[in-house]
């Protein structure tokens, strides 16, 4: 049942192959199984047998949607009322929230049942999900290495079959990165499209929630129930959800597909070159017209990322002091001690420093050096994107500069960590939607293309990325011992 696909899984449910109750304790034993992942930092075995069995009736009375009684995991960064939502931090490691995100009351009024939360990066910082408070998650495509971050438990789960599909954010690439370590597809889908309330907030003008899943055509059942405008989050955009699964067979006979210039330079290793190219070589099979284009300030996007981003989360993070909900020191001997102690103990040292970097880029004096300038570069960085997919369809090009490296490998260069998202972080800063799909292999692990449309072009990313499924199989391949 763990290889099937989300509408085999949905026909299996109906034809009573199986029940939700099954499926569902199929899953929860696998995750059980491969407990050594730590890809879940919460199992929630009750509530989701409950929603199972519910579930079971729903179908049962022939009204259900396709993903009623399909189990799911969501990345502990959405709030889920009654089961802790954690964000990866000892900061919110006792917290339980009063409500649900939009995004999880939108999986229970499809019926899906949710088997857990899944493990991340302390607050979404970082690109290996070793800054959890939980330990670092394995790839399940070789177990020394990283599966990427911040969506690490995401990517892994749906990876190692615990999971058939599952939700991750993306603020610089934490859905595209590790869906790339991992072999799986992952969509970051155009700011605002998917809506951010209750989910906890890292970079607010750069957060998007997305599917991640085995295919294409699985991610397309996932956002469709994700997607949409909510009045309670006022970035959401209040523009009609097409139909995502319509499109998916739609020919690619005379697409455009525009390569950066910028992505195949010097930084990029040489087998994942070829790995790309060879990529976009069955494209061109499948009737796509290839072209160049040009990005002079793409260049620009790390810095001026880390600036921005430091700077939201040193302002979002700033509830966080102990007094209202989440983790407080032992006997505080005043309120700057309660202050003080209580966020010095309970966040991480990547946490620290992004707040240390944010507060000082936004102080008096050196705002308009940094966080004005870098908010400048942003609006460059945009009209490159503009220009460039004005006479093509999509650009295309690597998600990471290599595979998964081993755990521990990056932890002491905060730089290099940095540089793993050199190829997803430009995406957000212009709100665009992208696309990571497995693409190949280097040594055994794999590789990602990424894809990247105009904004609310996901029906079109979902569709290229379909056809090169069905062309290929990459994406069907299954790591050792998790078959
Ligand atoms: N790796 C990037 C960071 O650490 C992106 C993380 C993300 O997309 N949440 O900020």
């Amino acid at each position: 049942m763990h290889n099937l696909t989300l509408s085999e899984l949905a026909a299996g449910l109906r034809s009573q192959q199986f029940s939700s109750v099954e499926l569902t304790q199929a899953f929860l034993s696998r995750i059980h199984q491969h407990q050594d992942l730590n890809a879940f930092i919460s199992v929630s075995e009750d509530t989701a047998l409950q929603q199972a069995q519910a579930a079971d009736q729903l179908i049962a009375g022939g009204n259900a949607g396709p993903l009623a009684g399909i189990p799911i995991a969501q990345k502990d960064i959405f709030c889920t009322l009654g089961v802790k939502t954690s964000c990866g931090s000892k900061m919110l490691d006792n917290f339980i929230a009063p409500y649900n995100a939009t995004v999880v009351e939108h999986f229970n009024q499809a019926g899906a049942v949710m088997l857990g939360k899944l493990n991340m990066d302390e607050f979404a910082m970082g690109s290996s999900n070793e800054n959890s408070f939980y330990g670092p998650v394995r790839n399940p495509w070789a177990t020394d290495s990283v599966p990427g971050g911040s969506s690490g438990g995401s990517a892994a789960a749906v990876a190692a079959r615990l999971a058939p599909a599952v939700t991750g954010t993306d603020t610089g690439g934490s859905i595209r990165q590790p869906a790339a370590f991992c072999g799986i597809t992952g969509l970051k889908p155009t700011y605002g499209r998917v809506s951010r309330y209750g989910m906890i907030a890292y970079a607010s003008s750069l957060d998007q929630g997305g599917p991640m899943a085995r295919s294409a055509e699985d991610a397309a059942l996932l956002l469709q129930t994700m997607a949409g405008f909510d009045t309670k989050d006022s970035t959401s955009v209040d523009q009609p959800v097409p139909n995502y699964s319509a499109g998916l067979n739609d020919s690619l006979q005379g697409l455009k597909i525009g390569l950066p210039k910028q992505f195949f330079s010097a930084g990029l290793d040489n087998q994942m070159a070829a790995t790309i190219q060879a990529a976009i070589e069955e494209y061109r099979k499948l009737g796509a017209e290839i072209q160049e284009v040009d990005m002079p300030n793409l260049e620009l996007a790390i810095p001026a990322y880390y600036v921005i981003a430091s700077a939201e989360c040193s302002s979002n993070l700033s509830r966080y002091d102990g007094v209202r909900f989440g983790y407080r020191c032992q006997n505080p001997q005043d309120l700057a001690d309660l202050y003080t102690r209580s966020r010095g103990e309970a966040f991480g040292a990547e946490v620290k420093r992004r707040i240390l970097m944010g507060t000082y880029a936004l102080s008096a004096g050196y705002y308009d050096a940094y966080y004005l300038k870098a908010q400048q570069v942003r609006r460059l960085i945009s009209d490159d994107f503009k220009r460039a997919l004005s006479g093509v369809d999509v650009l295309m090009g690597p998600v990471t500069p290599g595979t998964a490296f081993r755990i521990g490998e990056k932890t002491d260069d905060p730089i290099q960590m940095y540089l793993e998202d050199i190829y997803t972080i430009a995406i957000n800063l212009a709100g665009l939607p992208a696309m990571s799909i497995p693409a190949g292999f280097i040594d055994g692990k794999p590789v990602g293309l990424q894809v990247i449309g105009n904004y609310f072009s996901e029906a079109k990313l979902l569709n290229v990325g379909h056809r090169y499924q069905q062309a290929t199989d990459w994406h069907l391949q299954v790591p050792k011992g998790f078959e």
